[in-house]
């Protein structure tokens, strides 16, 4: 018999696919499909249309996964952090950022803890524990479209998601992407793959599968330092994918795809934020179709990094805009309520 299947792992036509398997119709599938991914709905029960036998039926060889809030807590600025309880006890993070003019951003998490282990990220320092099964990667996004409907599955709507919470998204790829393939699935939550970011610390071989499967989705790459020591000494997955190869791969990922790729710099006070580094990174990315989105870092407890001052902040901001290079400085939000990269179950522990 084996194990019951998750239906909210499954893409449509994979869904259709198993439903055809075991005897039930493709019509069948696509009923079930709405309900999971455009109504929000967590039990056959609720599935009015489908007869109650068929739902039995179902139910004998699948089942629906479902997230419980464990937590949640709301900064002033709106910014909701979630911590959700996974059914084997683990916990993983996500945050809801409305924003203005209908563009409401969930952050969501791809892995239980990490194994990369970069020097200022809490969900690093706990290693990784497991990947995350699409479904619960998808559940994050429905849970918090409830969570925020003012009424049943429905306004406001999410319009962006990004895959910057918990983990290393190529680490876990082909579930990201079945999860990505839901979001994105006009019948099923109906986000723009130009509204979904993937943040990667840089891992080569994901970066080029990416490329080849030309999504047109928003890849967003960790940088953290323009040259192989001090980034080999913030993220120890430099040794293994140096920048020579980074680059190579961002440069072959743009040849596939067009698009466009956005550098993450976190500014680290004394660590990654001087006039030179700044100077060093505009050459590195020279000639790159990019932008950069400069990220002050959140101070993980006893860790001992601060932010830069403002002023510097703003001043490495200049320097890349000198050198034509378009830059962005992230919104700090929800700091107060620890809305930082594994820092909610990291206190938890
Ligand atoms: N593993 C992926 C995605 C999750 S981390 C990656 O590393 O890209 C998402 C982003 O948060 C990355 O750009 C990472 O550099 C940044 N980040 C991690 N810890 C941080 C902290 N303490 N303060 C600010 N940004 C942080
Ligand atoms: Fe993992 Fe990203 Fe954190 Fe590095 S920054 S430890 S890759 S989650």
């Amino acid at each position: 018999m084996g194990e019951k299947q998750d239906l909210k792992s499954l893409p449509r036509k994979e869904l259709i696919k198993w439903f055809e398997q075991h005897n039930f119709t493709g019509f069948r599938a696509k009923q079930v499909f709405n309900w999971l991914f455009k109504n929000g709905v967590d039990h056959f029960a609720e599935m009015t249309n489908l007869p109650a036998g068929l739902r039995d039926k179902i139910a004998e060889k699948a089942f629906i996964y479902r997230l419980s809030c464990q937590e949640s807590s709301k900064a002033t600025d709106g910014t909701i952090k979630y911590l959700w309880l996974l059914s084997d006890h683990e916990l993983i993070e996500s945050v809801y950022l409305p924003g203005e003019q209908g563009r409401n951003t969930v952050c969501i998490s791809s892995q239980v803890g990490c194994m990369l282990n970069c020097r200022f990220c809490a969900t690093g320092s706990g290693g990784l524990v497991r990947n995350l099964t699409s479904g619960e990667i998808v559940d994050q996004v429905l849970k918090m479209q409830a969570e925020i409907s003012q009424e049943g599955f429905g306004e406001p709507r999410i319009s962006n998601v990004v895959l910057m919470g918990m983990g290393e998204p190529l680490a876990n790829l082909e579930h990201v992407l079945a999860a990505v393939e839901i979001i994105n699935d006009r019948a099923g939550l109906n986000i723009g793959m130009r509204k979904i970011t993937i943040s990667t610390s840089g891992l080569v071989p994901g970066i080029r599968t990416l490329a080849e499967r030309d999504l047109q989705l928003v890849l967003a790459i960790s940088l953290n330092a323009p040259n192989n020591q001090l980034r080999s000494y913030l993220m120890p997955i430099n040794q293994k994918y140096p920048l020579e190869e980074l680059l190579a791969a961002s440069r072959y990922y743009i040849k596939k795809t067009g698009r466009r790729i956005t550098f993450e710099y976190v500014l680290i006070k004394d660590v990654n934020e001087s006039v030179q580094l700044a100077r060093a990174t505009a050459s590195l990315l020279q000639g790159i179709l990019c932008n950069v989105n400069l990220i002050p870092l959140n101070s993980v407890n006893d860790f001992k990094l601060k932010k830069p001052d403002r002023k510097r902040i703003n001043r490495f901001k200049e320097i890349l805009e000198e050198q034509g290079i378009e830059t962005t400085i992230r919104q700090e939000r929800g700091s107060k309520i620890e809305a930082a990269c594994g820092q909610l179950r990291r206190l938890k522990q």
